[in-house]
């Protein structure tokens, strides 16, 4: 009874409710009974009474001593200690809110450890004794029941032997998926069993022709189906309904390449940990180290002087699965518990998980962006790998920025807090000129490793439509030879691009999107990347009858022409789906490591950080597809993608090349890529930047409209450029609109896309926010139609 002493008792909590209701995003005003005056704080989990009969679990937000003026309800029950949330995930859902215009539910969901439901236990009170049951004695509605009927049970309540409870719990959902399970081999004759009337019956069959299994959600939506269509096909046997749990076996890390030693700190890694150690708490610094120049060693060692001060140290990774090598490192040279979170982990596993960071037992932790949200005891350091990775942009509603996110906790909660990369991203470069950051270099690549050599392959001098060139070829050749391995990089999954007709022009398109099929190899047939929609293969145009080709290489026929091409060579292809498989991924990269696989080929996952020795060659298949991407950003990432992928050959003793073939060969970025000169790079596009307007000179915010119907999207999105338009200039606010465009694909998902891009100066940029804020999220002037959904997305 603390505040009780202090004699100003809190009486009335503000709680924020979990409701999905972006119009009714306020906080609620409730009454603390007497039997749980002086247990409630800002953060304590709360269920309260909302609407008729109805509960709802909130997030006690603030307290206050003074009575509202209107009537108000009492908080029902306070959920246990456990489930509280700690200072600094209050602190970012304060920034969720005003930075990213998250209304309070959506901050809420973002720091919660995973789906909690709150479930309505009743329970009765034995107040006098009968039968076997003893004063004091909880019974459960169900075990009642079971021996008395309803009437004897109201009698009891009447009479005063019972008493009715209500308690509250959370079940947390299990990732379970249901997963469906073709039963028949040939679609030919099983489609010859269905009406041809039956056109969805005959989709979902299509679909899953050849394929193992998919998930039930994503069936439905590739196939348009609803459950009932998929269940009566299972009924007359076509296929098979599964529980599948959503985890995977996450923890075999590589973990035989030396890991477990620890090694003593080069020269230039202990000159770069003092002058860390050395600056004005709390630090915050960014570290431009060249790729294999052992930032992780220095990562290690501020880890371990932030554990020897008794605190917790926070590792944010751009993606757990592709740098299992960097948490192998972590986890062997730190004799402590490490917490790894990431999407699969159970959520069960994941509040245990929680649990230990927050009473301090858990003192490291590994995590994607999610991780930010644990709920630490006393959080000392922060490292942020890799902070260029676009993957710390959080993809989903609050789309918050990590990067962000960490600088403004760390300044708020006085953390340590450290940024490394090879090709910081131009954003957080900006920092070290505003003196937010301080920058440290490791400009050698460690040890007895040699920066590779970077050469540009003019592809115009080849004959026209060669997909790899001869100086490719040859080095290629030469490693093989030697013993030495190969990665290649081409960003195009699949087979070819697509499919077309010569004599029609016919292209197969997906059916809910404005997306045209990438063709996968076999059986695999014609895929949606954007929602999944497949088709057997194609051979012949559906219009006309003629021959369809293939346009556009994907890494699997890029493998087929190497495997004619070397035929003693094994090659394996790597993309964002292995990835995600990754008890298969591990296994790739284990085989690569011992030399089983001889070459890589895959999508630009493959530039994230792996280390492995043997690898003396690198390829570029095609640059151009980097640099013409309609982005302000396209030139920073091609620069960073180029770069990292180089930084794959040549981390041993062996020197390594990375030969980039482009039709561009002129192209200034190679300028800079050759000569690894990112200080000139960053500098020439910082100019650009400033001068164009783009971020971090000015802010960036795009307003996403999409909805089903084409029409209502373009009015709605027109709607909303008028009234901007309008209020900007009245209110003289330093603010551009742009009128609506349309995304590169018009439709994806069955839904039409339309977007409004705003450029903001930093000055006006909370005033535009609130703006935002109330005529979008809160919709206030009923600007925002209820058949659209409007999003609202941040950049600088
Ligand atoms: P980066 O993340 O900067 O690209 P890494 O941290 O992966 O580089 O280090 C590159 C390689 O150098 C790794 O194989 C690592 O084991 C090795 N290495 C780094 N620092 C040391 C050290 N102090 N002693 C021995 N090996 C080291
Ligand atoms: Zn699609």
């Amino acid at each position: 009874m603390h505040s009780a002493e202090l004699g100003n008792l809190m009486y009335y909590a503000n709680v924020i409710v979990n409701l999905k209701s972006r119009q009714l995003d306020q906080l609620y005003t409730y009454r603390i009974p007497p039997h749980l005056s002086g247990q409630i704080s800002v953060g304590s989990r709360v269920v309260v009474p909302f609407g008729k009969g109805k509960y709802i679990d909130g997030l006690v937000w603030s307290l206050s001593s003074q009575k509202p003026e209107f009537e108000i309800k009492a908080i029902a029950e306070k959920i246990a200690d456990d489930y509280a949330l700690s200072k600094s995930q209050l602190y970012l859902m304060q920034i969720l809110r005003k930075r990213y215009a998250a209304t309070y539910q959506e901050a809420y969901l973002a720091v919660l450890p995973s789906v909690q439901k709150l479930v309505k236990v009743e329970k009765y009170q034995v107040l006098k004794a009968f039968d076997d049951y003893q004063v004091g004695y909880f019974i459960t509605q169900d075990k009642l029941l079971n021996c008395y009927s309803q009437t004897t049970i109201a009698k009891k309540i009447k009479s005063g032997q019972l008493k009715k409870q209500l308690t509250f719990t959370f079940k947390h959902k299990q990732k379970t998926i249901e997963w469906v399970k073709p039963l028949f081999n040939d679609l030919e004759a099983t489609l010859a069993t269905v009406s041809p009337r039956a056109v969805k019956k005959r989709r979902i069959i299509r679909h899953l022709a050849h394929i193992e299994g998919v998930s039930l959600s994503e069936l439905k939506r590739a196939t348009r189906a609803t459950r009932s269509d998929i269940v009566a096909l299972a009924k007359s046997g076509f296929l098979a309904f599964e529980k599948r749990s959503a985890d995977d076996a996450v923890r075999s890390y590589l973990a035989d390449d030396n890991t477990s030693i620890s090694y003593p700190l080069s020269h230039a890694q202990a000159s770069v940990v003092d002058d860390y150690l050395s600056l004005a708490k709390p630090r915050a610094a960014l570290l431009i180290g060249v790729t294999g120049s052992g930032k992780t060693r220095v990562y290690i060692e501020l880890a371990k002087k932030a554990l020897a001060g008794g605190q917790q140290v926070l590792l944010l990774v751009p993606e757990i699965s592709l740098t299992p090598q960097l948490v192998a490192r972590f986890s062997a040279q730190l004799t402590t518990d490490i917490g790894v979170i990431h999407t699969y982990i159970r959520p069960s596993d994941k509040v245990a998980v929680y649990r230990r960071i927050k009473s301090g037992s858990i003192k490291v932790v590994i995590g994607a962006r999610s991780a930010i949200f644990a709920p630490f005891k006393q959080l000392g350091l922060i490292v942020i790998d890799e902070e260029h990775e676009y993957s710390y942009k959080s993809e989903t509603i609050p789309r918050y920025h990590t990067v962000e996110l960490a600088l403004r906790l760390a300044e708020k909660l006085s953390i340590d807090i450290i940024l490394g990369s090879a090709t910081p991203s131009l954003q957080t470069h900006h920092l070290v000129d505003t003196g937010a950051l301080k920058a440290l270099y490791l400009k050698q690549a460690f040890g007895s490793a040699q920066l590779s050599d970077i050469k540009i392959v003019d592809m115009t001098l080849l004959p026209k439509d060669t997909l790899l060139s001869s100086p490719l070829i040859d080095a290629m050749k030469q490693c093989f030879e030697k013993g030495e391995q190969v990665i290649l990089f081409h960003n195009r999954k699949g087979y070819a691009r697509t499919k077309q007709c010569h004599s029609c022009g016919y292209v197969p398109n997906c059916q809910n999107c404005a997306v045209p099929l990438t063709v996968y190899q076999g059986n695999s047939g014609l895929v949606c990347h954007y929602c999944g929609y497949r088709e057997p293969q194609m051979l012949n145009c559906p219009v006309c009858n003629d021959q369809l080709t293939d346009i556009g290489y994907g890494i699997e026929q890029i493998k087929n022409k190497l495997a004619t091409l070397f035929p003693e060579q094994i090659f394996a292809v790597v993309d964002s789906d292995l990835t995600h498989r990754y008890a298969d991924y591990n296994a790739m990269l284990r085989a690569f490591q011992n030399a089983e696989i001889d070459c890589l080929i895959g999508t630009q996952i493959l530039a994230k950080g792996l280390d492995f020795a043997n690898v003396t060659l690198v390829g570029v298949v095609l640059a151009d597809q980097l640099i013409h991407m309609p982005d302000y950003l396209s030139t920073e990432r091609a620069y960073q993608l180029l770069t990292q992928v180089a930084g794959r050959a040549g981390r041993g003793a062996k020197p390594g090349l990375a030969l980039i073939q482009t039709y561009q060969p002129q192209h200034e970025l190679f300028k800079y890529v050759i000569a690894r000169d990112f200080e000139a790079f960053i500098a020439e596009e910082k100019q650009l930047r400033d001068i164009v307007g783009y971020p971090p000179y000015v802010s960036l915010i795009t307003v996403k409209v999409q909805s089903e119907s084409q029409l209502a999207t373009h009015d709605q999105a027109q709607k909303l450029y008028t009234f901007y338009e309008k209020n900007f200039k009245r209110h003289g606010i330093d603010a551009q609109v742009f009128q609506p465009i349309q995304p590169y694909y018009a439709r994806i998902r069955q839904q039409y896309r339309v977007q409004i891009l705003f450029k903001v100066n930093k000055g006006s940029r909370s005033v535009v926010l609130t703006m935002l804020y109330y005529g979008i999220v809160k919709n206030k002037y009923n600007l925002v139609d209820t058949n659209c959904w409007v999003d609202i997305d941040f950049d600088g």
